[in-house]
């Protein structure tokens, strides 16, 4: 019988690199399944509804929590994010690795509504590295980089609670150092 795989939440703070490493992870290891969010923020160039996330409107999101179709969501720098529960039973069912990425206050809630999560921080090699990354990107205004930036704070003074942390200085270490966590490789 095959040991049903631990769900792995990937946690840190904006700009850090979450994403980037998840991309170079799945392009070599496309069994991993990354949950795909709803979110109510609008796409940035180059996002596809139902690939990057679920593109939702307030109400949509509204009927999605009193529903309870959400496994947890959170208020982030001015918009929702909640993860879609059934897919992932669905998929951890199945045996396969199930990754989020999420933020701190859902991966709280993972914590306290599947003891047998783990919880992986991704940080910075440093604060100034991080906004400079976060700058860098382009994709947001100065007004949600400050507030993302904030959250940051909150986000790194948080690291204790998790299982593991890992540095994003180099892509490629922490992708390979996360599939190992997930038993992956
Ligand atoms: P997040 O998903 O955590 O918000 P992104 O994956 O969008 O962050 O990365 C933010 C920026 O940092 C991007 O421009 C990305 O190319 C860059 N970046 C990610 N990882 C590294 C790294 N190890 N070294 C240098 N730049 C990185
Ligand atoms: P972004 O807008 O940069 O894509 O994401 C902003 C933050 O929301 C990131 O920290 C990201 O991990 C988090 N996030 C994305 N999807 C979810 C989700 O479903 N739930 C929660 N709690 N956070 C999410």
């Amino acid at each position: 019988m095959t040991e049903r795989p631990r769900l792995t939440v990937l946690s840190g703070p904006s700009g850090v690199g979450k994403s980037t490493v998840v991309a170079h992870m799945r392009k070599e290891h496309p069994e991993v399944w990354l949950s795909v969010s709803a979110t109510t923020r609008t796409p940035r160039p180059g996002e596809q509804h139902g690939v990057h996330y679920f593109f939702v409107t307030d109400e949509e999101m509204d009927k999605l929590i009193a529903n309870g179709e959400l496994l947890e969501w959170a208020e982030f720098a001015g918009n929702r994010y909640g993860t879609p529960r059934g897919a992932v039973l669905e998929h951890l069912e199945a045996g396969v690795p199930v990754l989020l990425e999420i933020d701190l206050q859902g991966a709280r809630q993972v914590r306290e509504s599947m003891a047998e999560a783990q919880l992986v921080f991704l940080a910075p090699p440093s604060w100034e590295e991080l906004v400079r990354r976060l700058t860098g990107r382009g994709t947001e205004s100065p007004e949600v980089i400050e507030r993302r930036l904030a959250a940051a704070k909150t986000e790194l003074a948080a690291e204790p609670e998790f299982d593991t942390s890992l540095v994003n200085t180099s892509v490629e270490d922490v992708a390979r150092e996360l599939l190992a966590l997930m038993n992956v490789v």
